[in-house]
Order: C-alpha cells, then sequence, then structure tokens
C-alpha cells in the first residue's frame, strides 16, 4: 500500500526540497493506516494513538526531529519523516474532516502532477480548502521538535 501511494504523492508530485519529502513518506505511511482501517484492523485514531504512546512497532525513533527539518540528508529516510509524517495527515485530517481532507488529496496531486511541490504549497492548500488558520497544528505537530503534548 505504501509503495502504491508513492505513485502520486512521491512520484507524480516529487518534493522540491529534500526537507518537502515528509509528503510523500508521511502520506504513503498513512495510506497503510486507511488500509489497515479498511481491512478491518486497527481504525486510523488507534493507529495514531500506539504511534504517540510508542506501542506501534514502527513508531519507534519518532521523536528524533521534526518531520519537515531532518538534520542532514542522510536522515531524510529516518522514522520521523514516516511516522509523524503519517500523524500530521491525520491531524489535518481531524481538523478540516474527511470530505474537505480527501479533496485536499485529490486536488494536491491534480495541480502538482508531473511536478515538485513544497511543504508550503500543502498548508497553502489545507487552509484554503478549509476556510482554517492551521499555523498551530502544523507547528505543533510538523515543526516542533519537541512529542507535543497531547491537545
Ligand atoms: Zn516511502
Amino acid at each position: 500500500m505504501h509503495e502504491l501511494a508513492h505513485q502520486w504523492f512521491g512520484n507524480s508530485v516529487t518534493p522540491r526540497k529534500w526537507k518537502d519529502i515528509w509528503l510523500n513518506e508521511g502520506m504513503a505511511t498513512y495510506a497503510e493506516w486507511l488500509w489497515e482501517e479498511e481491512q478491518g484492523g486497527r481504525n486510523t485514531d488507534e493507529i495514531f494513538e500506539d504511534f504517540y504512546d510508542g506501542t506501534d512497532s514502527e513508531s519507534e525513533g519518532i521523536w528524533a526531529f521534526p518531520p519537515a527539518d531532518p538534520p542532514r540528508a542522510a536522515r531524510v529516510s529516518d522514522p520521523p519523516v514516516y511516522g509523524r509524517g503519517a500523524m500530521v495527515m491525520h491531524k489535518v485530517r481531524e481538523a478540516v474532516g474527511d470530505e474537505t481532507f480527501f479533496d485536499i488529496l485529490r486536488t494536491w496531486t491534480r495541480q502538482h502532477r508531473h511536478g515538485n511541490a513544497d511543504t508550503g504549497q500543502f498548508i497553502a492548500l489545507c487552509e484554503g480548502k478549509s476556510g482554517k488558520k492551521l499555523t498551530k497544528l502544523f507547528d505543533v505537530w510538523l515543526f516542533n521538535k519537541k512529542k507535543p503534548s497531547r491537545m
């Protein structure tokens, strides 16, 4: 499922800079979560909690750095980019609702088809589609160095 999702998030829409790679890996990881729910496993809220609590086997090391700010090139494929990237997607979905969230994903892959895109453009699209200011959400879940407290 992860690699299938990369057809759109990573292959068709390519990151502008390496710091934008969370957009690919976060969404491909989130696709795994959506698929697990679809198959009757944990739902995405439960998977989010398992990542937050560290009980999911793939959550190890996710708090090492913010997903949109790997400290150096060698770390762009480290757990925060994947696990915390997926958590950002889940938080956006919670904030904007399912209809707007999936509209954002379809619009993103359509607007940037066979091109490059970056984090600022994704945030702008989320805010534009939802009509909500999402600065705090992205500050806390995407850019914050520390593990966010429960909100
Ligand atoms: Zn991947």
